[in-house]
């Protein structure tokens, strides 16, 4: 049985999340929660709110198969043979942004910091980043473990990404920035954050850089929290200095340098281990 965690809804052109359906969902009648399509092959599927009502994510609908070429039963089944230890299903059912390849734009409709937070970085991104921050092998830099490397996720625009291409160095995501005319994207930052400043209410949270660039951190990054974010994250931020984290957001080349933006640290970071 495949899981989803985006659907089409009627004519709308942008998929729908599991978690903003599960949200409202006294808004959607008997008859609206009939109308959810796969967004790669546009079969009828079914929102579930999940055993303890707490995992929404959309399922096959009674006696419906995906088209016979859609990739959501395809990505399940790359799992078979696997080590089961962490929640690859999960992790796989995940269908991540279009913009996950540094070629593609972030989508056109979200303008505002507060559109690109709630469209890119919500509670779906939290539980994607904390299971996968259990593929990364702790004996071995937090690299991908072996057993993982040739995991695929599948993004909205139909492509299938791997997981060693998404997490990325600081150089890595530079260059990508650099090769593409600046363009932002989505992709998942792994390195150390160094300080925390604060700049006209907003938060510039520095990642640590090395002369030698061992770690990919020869070049200077940051994350960047707007002021109208900061103080739904004041109470968090001492939990990622001086950490190796992974971040999920939207990597950018402004005016002021090469960074991510960071609207929640809770949805966006998982701490892979910290310095004393
Ligand atoms: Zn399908």
């Amino acid at each position: 049985m495949s899981r989803m965690t985006h659907a089409r809804y009627r004519n709308e052109t942008e998929p729908i999340s599991a978690f903003d359906v599960d949200d409202n969902y006294d808004l959607y009648s008997e008859e609206d929660r009939r109308e959810f399509r796969c967004i790669f092959c546009d079969s009828q599927i079914q929102f579930s709110r999940g055993k303890a009502h707490d995992d929404p994510h959309f399922k096959n609908w009674p006696l419906k198969e995906h088209g016979e070429n859609c990739k959501v039963p395809n990505s399940i089944k790359q799992l078979e043979g696997k080590k089961n230890e962490v929640e690859l299903q999960t992790l796989v059912s995940t269908i991540l942004p279009r913009a996950m390849r540094p070629s593609v734009s972030i989508s056109p409709g979200a303008k505002t910091h507060k559109d690109k937070a709630k469209r890119y970085v919500g509670k779906q991104t939290r539980k994607f980043i904390y299971d996968l921050k259990n593929v990364l092998d702790s004996k071995n830099r937090f690299a991908v473990d072996e057993e993982y490397k040739d995991l695929t996720f599948l993004t909205e625009a139909n492509d299938e990404v791997k997981i060693e291409d998404i997490i990325m160095t600081q150089d890595k995501i530079i260059n990508a920035l650099d090769s593409n005319g600046g363009q932002g994207f989505i992709c998942i930052l792994k390195g150390t954050v160094s300080k925390v400043k604060e700049a006209k209410g907003s938060y510039i949270v520095d990642m640590t850089k090395s002369k030698n660039g061992i770690y990919g951190n020869s070049k200077g990054f940051k994350l960047y929290m707007p002021y109208d974010f900061v103080s739904k994250n004041e109470s968090k931020m001492n939990s990622i200095k001086n950490s190796l984290i992974i971040c999920y957001g939207i990597a950018s080349k402004t005016d002021y340098g090469y960074q991510m933006d960071l609207y929640s640290i809770k949805n966006q970071v998982a701490v892979l281990m910290t310095f004393t």
